[in-house]
């Protein structure tokens, strides 16, 4: 049985309204269109009230409420995800904006961060103590989404997927206890959080671990462009590259039109490029020998490798990306990049159909290939690539356009995929896209939300159907 949305009293929202610490907008408030706006200017989505919560008991408060009165229940952490399931029509929001505290354990080298953070909130906790725990490649991205669904960033050939750094969770369940998720406690929870998506409860705070990044937090990295008709030999030589190299340097691939901004030469702006994003997290006085095939291949139009905080890498294309565009993306991951996907890519980096549209490739080797496919609900750990074809313009007139493209891109590029998508770059593709973005681990995952929500009252997600429904 899925719960549907029932009309919701006046009455009642004012009765939980009143028991809440945190706010309840309801869309006579002037406060409202703020509130139900993501990060997606393509979704257009009107909830039936937004409980922005201020501690785990206003988020028990909202799922007794949304199971009392029938009323579809949406979870929102960042509010980044591209698909827009962190609101819908006619549901309780139960937002986590307001909850954003970080405490940093150095001595454990742990990290915990309420389910409200976005990752720049984490990178500024940690890198005051040099370390930094795995999670994107950008700042303004949710800890909550992120994490449950995986985790994949410039720390991952080293140290694995966020999850794999994920230690304990604090979830609040369908019948509205909390609980706490660990190796030791709810053991088969833990496992189908680690990439499972937000299908088994909310959680309020996650703990990571932490590791030493750099020397103090300091790290090489930043962008080399080549001229887009140097693709072929550069996507060529990076697919060899990048299995040869210490862990301590990574490195995803795009293809873009470089962004009018003067973190780029003035003469590069608008050109379209092939680009490598690198970040080296070890030794300095290593460095030059680790990053000489870096500077030295082919003929750069620029290398844009310096010193830097890891948190200002982090955040270095945030503002190129503000909230409130047009997003649509496709997704798949690739155990190799063939000649034939260069292909595809070289045809379709000629098409880029707008200034912020984009195509990146992110290594998943290394640690994060280290880990069993089935030790979590993550499960294409056989090395390659995740790879996401990125649709984006500011512009609602140009929506058509830059989903057509993604569309068309990775509808060419698919057969040379390993099958399925990143869970956290799927738009709404339908049950069998869910089922190959978790391969052999669905059926575990369906018995798993059987146990913790049979009801499937958290389903505003990539949604794994109760095992008596799968
Ligand atoms: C610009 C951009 C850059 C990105 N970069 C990366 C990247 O580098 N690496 C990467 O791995 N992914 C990346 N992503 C994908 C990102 O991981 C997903 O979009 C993710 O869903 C965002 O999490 P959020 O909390 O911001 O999203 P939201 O939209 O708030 O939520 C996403 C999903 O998670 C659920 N959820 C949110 N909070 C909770 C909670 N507390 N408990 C239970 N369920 C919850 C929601 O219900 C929803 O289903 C990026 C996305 C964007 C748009």
């Amino acid at each position: 049985m899925t719960t549907t949305s029932a009309d919701i009293t006046t009455e009642a929202l004012g009765q939980l309204a009143a028991g809440l610490r945190g706010e309840l907008i309801v869309p006579s408030d002037p406060r409202y269109d703020a509130a139900r706006a993501v990060y997606n200017g393509m979704i257009d989505k009107h909830p039936a009230a937004i409980a922005r919560c201020r501690d785990t008991a206003d988020v028990i408060t909202c799922v007794r409420f949304g199971r009392d009165h029938g009323i579809e229940l949406a979870v929102r952490g960042g509010g980044h995800n591209a698909a827009g399931l962190g609101v819908a029509d006619a549901a309780l929001v139960i937002d986590m904006s307001l909850l954003r505290s970080t405490t940093v354990d150095p001595a454990n080298r742990t990290v915990r961060a309420d389910a409200g953070c976005t990752w720049g909130d984490v990178d500024h906790a940690t890198i005051a103590f040099g370390m930094a725990t795995p999670s994107g490649f950008l700042a303004s991205t949710g800890v909550a989404g992120l994490t449950l669904g995986g985790g994949i960033g410039y720390l991952s050939r080293r140290f694995g997927l966020t999850v794999d750094n994920l230690l304990a969770a604090d979830v609040v369940l369908a019948d509205g206890t909390l609980v706490t998720a660990s190796a030791n406690s709810h053991s088969d929870l833990f496992w189908a959080l680690r990439g499972g998506g937000g299908n088994f409860g909310i959680v309020t705070s996650f703990t990571f671990r932490c590791h030493d990044i750099g020397e103090g937090g300091t790290i090489i990295g930043g962008p080399v462009f080549y001229d887009l008709a140097d693709l072929g030999d550069v996507m060529r030589w990076y697919r060899e590259l990048i299995p040869s190299l210490p862990e301590e340097l990574s490195g995803w691939i795009a293809l873009l039109t470089v962004p009018p901004v003067p973190l780029f030469p003035e003469e590069l702006w608008g050109r379209k490029v092939c680009g490598i994003v690198w970040c080296y997290t070890g030794w300095h006085d290593r460095a030059e020998a680790v990053l000489e095939p870096v500077k030295t291949f082919g003929s750069p139009l620029i290398v844009g490798l310096q010193a830097m905080p890891f948190s200002i890498l982090q955040s270095t294309f945030d503002p190129l990306y503000p909230a409130g565009l047009q997003w649509y993306w496709r997704a798949d991951f690739f155990n190799e990049i063939s000649d034939a996907a260069i292909e595809v890519h070289r045809k379709y980096g000629e098409l880029l159909p707008t200034g912020h549209s984009t195509m990146h490739l992110y290594p998943i080797d290394g640690a994060t290939s280290r880990v069993a496919a089935d030790a979590t609900a993550f499960a294409y750990r056989d090395g390659g690539w995740a790879g996401v074809i990125v649709g984006v313009d500011p512009d609602p007139a140009n929506a058509g356009r830059i989903s057509q493209w993604a569309k068309d891109y990775w509808t060419e590029l698919h057969p040379t995929s390993a099958g399925g998508g990143y869970v956290n770059f799927l738009m709404d593709e339908g049950q069998d896209r869910v089922k190959a973005a978790y391969r052999g681990n669905y059926d575990r995952l369906a018995q798993i939300k059987e146990r913790y929500d049979p009801d499937n009252i958290f389903h505003v997600n990539q949604n794994i159907q109760p095992g008596s429904q799968g």
